[in-house]
């Protein structure tokens, strides 16, 4: 046994802190975990899980009209904030002590407090100074407001779930996936949205196909999107906030929501007293054991800017639990990562786009269908749906799958996994489809 207080401390509980944490004390070795804010972190408290929720609700808001078309009479519905809001924070409170029990459960020991390194093998908790052989940052990030007058009345993710009143009138800023799953979120709930990208297309970095289409539907679902337009400035007057445009015209809302992506969560962490090197955009680098320029200090997740998505922090977790504490070596793999934008309708996404695509392998064949949802043909929602596959036309594999339409985050991850699997064009031929399903298009692709 180590003379130090720990073999692991780990700094943050979120999603790839409490992972690495949990695992590492079921190998056996003695593990803290610090938390200055909440249990789970940023997916549990202000990310994926609260997200999805109001996602819920916000499709409620077109199923009542939807419904008439199958002969409902729904009569008009109304909406209230606080009860949303507030069930919210009861399921987020219930999955706090969820957190709080699994690592209890592993025997881990919980330290509540915000955590410092004051050496490579000393942590600083509140005045409370504990040592540990190998120290672990999963301190997650943080979202990144430009400065600009008037910044001081923009609101982030970490604030809107939250608001005391619902912003009747929202203004959305930024072209990602937060600024379009609160775009729609809002729109769905009610509000009167204006969304405001600085580029000619949002969503930088999808397939190009899913982009345009995407931004055709969203607009169509009454979202106010706006391309090549920016914020001056943000003043309060009368009437609410006075958002003025680059193009001289002025717009008021009640809230604005900066969703202009993330920092790693580096403030008064302490890395002045330790090696730990950063890269040109500001994260903890680490090599592919997740390992610092320090050489017992490690980092994962978020603060390590690879792609920011749950599932890839609980997979390091693992991944650098099972290495240093389990002697298993099992990297995980960054290809073919699936993923999901819950906008209405989803995205859903894997593999290269069209672009990359045919930089990578040259010749690709390009399988597109354009449909009306079966739902839609009753409801008479205007909405149509798009899936698009790429195959190598060398080998045959299917190296790209993408989709916007209802369901297409469940969708996607059964595709992900025949695409890690390998699997080729025809072998989608040959599977037999689900039959009405939208998902059944994928393997009747001609
Ligand atoms: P985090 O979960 O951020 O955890 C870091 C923890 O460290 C935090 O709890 C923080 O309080 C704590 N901490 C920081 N500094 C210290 C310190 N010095 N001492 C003690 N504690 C400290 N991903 C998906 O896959 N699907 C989604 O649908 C999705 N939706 C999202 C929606 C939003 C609005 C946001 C913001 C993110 C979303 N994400 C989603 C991304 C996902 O939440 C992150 O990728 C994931 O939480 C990263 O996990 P992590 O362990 O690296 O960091
Ligand atoms: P993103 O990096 O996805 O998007 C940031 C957006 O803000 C881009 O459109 C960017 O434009 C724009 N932007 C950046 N700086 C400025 C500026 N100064 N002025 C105006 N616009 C600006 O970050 P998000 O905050 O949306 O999300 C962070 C990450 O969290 C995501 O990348 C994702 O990994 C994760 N996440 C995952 C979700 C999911 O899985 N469903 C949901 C939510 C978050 P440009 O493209 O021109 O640079």
């Amino acid at each position: 046994m180590s003379s130090y207080d720990y073999d692991l401390f780990v700094i943050g509980a979120g999603s790839g802190g409490v992972r690495a944490g949990r695992m590492a004390s079921g190998f056996g070795a003695r593990v803290a975990v610090a938390e200055d804010r909440y249990m789970g972190g940023t997916c549990v408290n202000v990310g994926c899980v609260p997200k999805k929720l109001y996602v819920y609700a916000a499709e409620f808001g077109k199923a009542f009209t939807d419904a008439q078309g199958f002969g409902w009479e729904t009569g008009q519905p109304a909406f209230d904030w606080a009860t949303l809001r507030d069930n919210k924070r009861q399921e987020i409170s219930r999955l706090n002590a969820v957190y709080r029990r699994i690592l209890d459960g592993a025997n881990a020991e919980l330290i509540d407090g915000r955590a410092r390194l004051v050496d490579a093998h000393t942590v600083d908790v509140d005045g409370r100074r504990m040592t540990a052989d190998k120290m672990l940052i999963a301190t997650g990030g943080w979202p990144h407001v430009p400065a600009f007058p008037g910044s001081e009345f923009a609101i982030t993710s970490n604030e809107i779930f939250d608001l005391e009143e619902f912003p009747r009138r929202l203004v959305v800023v930024g072209g990602g996936y937060i600024a379009v799953e609160f775009a729609g979120i809002f729109n769905g709930l009610g509000a009167e949205v204006t969304q405001l990208y600085r580029g000619p297309l949002f969503l930088r970095g999808f397939d190009a196909d899913i982009r345009a289409h995407a931004a055709r539907e969203i607009a169509g679902s009454g979202v106010d999107l706006r391309f090549e337009t920016e914020v001056e400035s943000i003043a309060r007057g009368p009437g609410g906030l006075h958002v003025l445009l680059n193009d001289g015209s002025q717009l008021e809302a009640d809230a604005v929501l900066y969703a202009t992506g993330r920092r790693p969560h580096l403030q008064d962490l302490g890395l002045e007293n330790v090696d730990v090197k950063l890269t040109d955009a500001g994260y903890i680098a680490v090599n592919e054991h997740f390992q610092t320029s320090e050489p017992n200090i490690y980092a994962l997740g978020d603060v390590t800017g690879g792609m920011e998505l749950t599932p890839v922090a609980l997979a390091e977790g693992m991944a650098f639990a099972r290495r240093e504490f389990g002697g298993l070596d099992a990297a995980p793999e960054y290809d073919f990562i699936p993923t999901a934008v819950f906008c209405q309708p989803n995205i859903g996404t894997v593999g290269f786009t069209e672009e990359e695509a045919r930089a990578r392998f040259g010749e690709i064949v390009v399988y597109k269908s354009t449909f009306k949802p079966m739902k839609h043909t009753l409801s008479g929602r205007d909405e149509r749906s798009l899936m698009k596959m790429l195959v190598d036309k060398a080998s045959d594999r299917v190296v790209g799958v993408h989709m916007v339409g209802p369901d297409a985050g469940e969708i996607m991850q059964g595709i992900a996994i025949a695409m890690k699997a390998g699997a080729t064009k025809a072998v989608f031929d040959a599977t037999i489809g689900i039959h009405p399903t939208a998902a059944e298009e994928f393997v009747t692709m001609r």
